[in-house]
């Protein structure tokens, strides 16, 4: 079995989800008392949100380089990076390691294009849901990419940060996700990636008919599979 290294802590809430996720995937496969091999580098995420709000992009993909180099010295076959927007910075952390990095919006679109999918909706932060690092990943592999009205990126947005990253779950805040997958639908979505890694403590595919592909599930499971290649 090979060894992960998870870049945590953005927020460790979702991080929480990705070790359950990884574990759940390796006993199912092995069966027993089998459980992951794995290293984690949980970092502050005061800092590197307020590095995300400034604009500082260089000096989260500094902290995050740091925190792959000490998981390569440790120990890791390969990393994955705990959340969505921070791939952003991938390329910093690729030139500091000889280790693979396994992408989360490449898995995800591999898991979009084995169910069929060829118009998909995107929640996440602003910076996922606005900018191209990771829309790129998508479109590359052909699938078109709608996100949700100015407005509502706001409120999706605001809800991860003011929020889920806070671990507070609000109803009220359910019912404006709701809304806004159903909007996506509407525009011709055939499903929703939930591309932020909180948003799966949120809204679950219980609460909706639209096809959701959370993105902390899909990552982690691809990780925990690719630790017994
Ligand atoms: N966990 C979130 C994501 O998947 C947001 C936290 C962050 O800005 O890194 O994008």
């Amino acid at each position: 079995m090979k060894t992960i290294g998870l870049i945590g802590g953005m927020s460790w809430e979702s991080t929480v989800t990705y070790y359950q996720v990884i574990n759940k995937t390796i006993q199912k496969q092995l069966g027993g008392l089998h459980s992951a091999k794995c290293l984690m580098y949980s970092v502050d995420f005061q800092e590197i949100e307020e590095y995300q709000s400034t604009g500082q992009w260089d000096k989260s993909g500094a902290v995050l380089s740091a925190a792959a180099v000490s998981l390569e010295k440790a120990g890791a076959d390969f990393i994955i990076i705990c959340t969505n927007t921070m791939h952003k910075v991938i390329p910093m952390i690729k030139a500091k390691i000889n280790i693979p990095i396994l992408h989360i919006a490449e898995a995800t679109a591999d898991k979009l294009i084995e169910n069929h999918i060829q118009t998909v909706g995107l929640l996440g932060t602003k910076y996922t849901m606005t900018q191209d690092f990771y829309k790129s990943k998508l479109t590359e592999k052909g699938i078109h990419v709608l996100v949700p009205s100015e407005e509502d990126i706001e409120i999706v947005n605001s809800i991860i940060f003011q929020e889920l990253c806070q671990g507070q779950i609000k109803e009220s805040s359910k019912k404006e996700y709701l809304r806004i997958i159903h909007s996506l639908y509407e525009n011709g979505a055939q499903g929703v990636i939930l591309g932020c890694t909180e948003i799966g403590l949120l809204v679950h595919q219980e609460d909706t008919s639209v096809l959701l592909f959370d993105t902390t599930t899909i990552h982690g499971e691809m990780a925990a599979h690719h630790s017994l290649l």
